[in-house]
């Protein structure tokens, strides 16, 4: 059956997080997986999340299929968080997903199902999942201008020229907050600027938002998709539970289309869940029930809302100590970028040899495009990944 079938391209990550975790050296420094790590290198379940475990371990009463659409209630509650407040005179329309991977998925299938002929656009670089996305559903990919890697900062001029010349056959992928892996962020002129021309042109926007609290604030790392969604009058949202709320492997999303025509967009909410049924059918309810359960009780709500701040806590503090240490051992401002940039990532400006040098002989771990994740450092290595990164690159 499977003789013909060639070995795909294997993930990047996968083998480097293997490699990682077979390096028992002390110095080492794992930099590469995209999940948050405390100090001592834990990816954590949060309070919140075992409070609620315990509390639904007792309660629960059923463990039946969600209906297709998913929980009503926790997709109006996602809707909440992720756009923080009413969009005026338009229609939000969402379902459940396993995770924002199969959100993201679904709205592009759908795309791919009212206009066959789209081009999506992804930023230069993107999330690696997202050009094997598009490209797997049988739509065209193509890469506007988004870092600058002589100076790691946005190619501010080219993105706008880049953007004010597509169309209405065109979409563009945007990343709400946290940019991955860049660590590059949009601010509020950006993102108007972008909803303006998107609005001109006729382009459709697809906010990907994987990070909501992790970057500045759980407020502001919404801003982005709120100015679109004032401005403009159609976009998507996936939208991922997975790092904010630390439930990765229970698989827990959401996808929204927002138009101003309330049939329109309720239709194509239907046909989302029609296209998720040949595949995982209906959304796992496991997580989304955890989340339910901590949005909606304020004590929990509460003990969240203080652990995701400590996390981002911790990443700010962490880029800063890193750009601190650069400073002083470069005598520049050359890595000042770090602490700039928010969310998990920021991209190194080495080159694939020197990150394998960096793997090789000092045990410090990062992608070959130079993206690492601070959230994976702890502080008493900062001064040791700093001096190696000197050397190296
Ligand atoms: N979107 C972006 C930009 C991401 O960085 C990630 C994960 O790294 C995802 C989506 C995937 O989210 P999920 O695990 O919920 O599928």
């Amino acid at each position: 059956m499977f003789a013909d079938l060639p070995l795909p391209k294997p993930d990047e990550i996968v083998p480097l997080m293997i490699q990682a975790s077979e390096d028992h050296r002390a110095e080492k420094v794992d930099l590469t997986v995209g999940v948050y790590r405390d100090d001592s290198g834990n990816t954590p379940i949060m309070k919140a999340v075992r409070e609620a475990e315990k509390y639904l371990a007792v309660n629960r009463t059923t463990k039946s299929y969600v209906g297709p659409l998913g929980d009503p209630e926790f997709v109006a509650l996602i809707q909440e968080f992720a756009f923080q407040k009413k969009i005026e005179n338009k229609f939000i329309h969402g379902i459940q997903t396993p995770g924002g991977s199969s959100a993201l998925s679904l709205i592009l299938n759908l795309i791919k199902k009212a206009q066959p002929d789209m081009t999506i656009w992804a930023s230069d670089p993107t999330y690696a999942n997202h050009g094997p996305t598009v490209k797997s559903i049988g739509l065209k990919l193509k890469e506007y201008p988004f870092l600058n890697r002589e100076t790691n900062k946005l190619k501010n001029n080219s993105l706008i020229e880049t953007l004010d010349s597509l169309g209405p056959k065109d979409a563009v992928l945007l990343h709400g907050s946290c940019h991955n892996p860049t660590g590059l962020c949009l601010d509020e002129h950006h993102w108007s600027k972008i909803a303006d021309i998107a609005q001109k042109r006729g382009f459709y926007p697809i906010i990907d938002t994987a990070y909501q609290g992790l970057g500045i604030s759980i407020k502001e790392d919404a801003k982005g998709l709120i100015i679109m969604a004032e401005k403009v009058d159609d976009l998507a949202l996936s939208f991922s539970c997975s790092k904010n709320f630390g439930l990765y492997n229970d698989r827990v999303g959401c996808a929204f289309l927002m138009g101003s025509n309330e049939q329109e967009i309720k239709i194509a909410q239907i046909q989302l869940a029609s296209l998720a049924r040949p595949c995982h059918w209906v959304a796992p309810q496991n997580g989304a029930e955890i989340v339910k359960h901590i949005l909606t009780t304020p004590e929990l709500k509460d003990m969240w809302h203080e652990e995701l701040s400590v996390m981002k806590k911790r990443i700010i503090g962490l880029r800063e100590k890193l750009s601190l240490a650069l400073q002083v051992e470069t005598g520049t401002k050359k890595y000042d970028f770090i602490a700039e940039n928010s969310g998990l990532f920021s991209m190194l400006p080495g080159t694939p040899r020197q990150m394998e040098i960096l793997r090789n002989d000092y045990a410090v771990y990062g992608l070959d495009d130079g993206r690492i994740n601070l959230a994976g450092l702890s502080e008493n290595k900062i001064s040791y990944l700093a001096k190696s990164i000197v050397v190296v690159i």
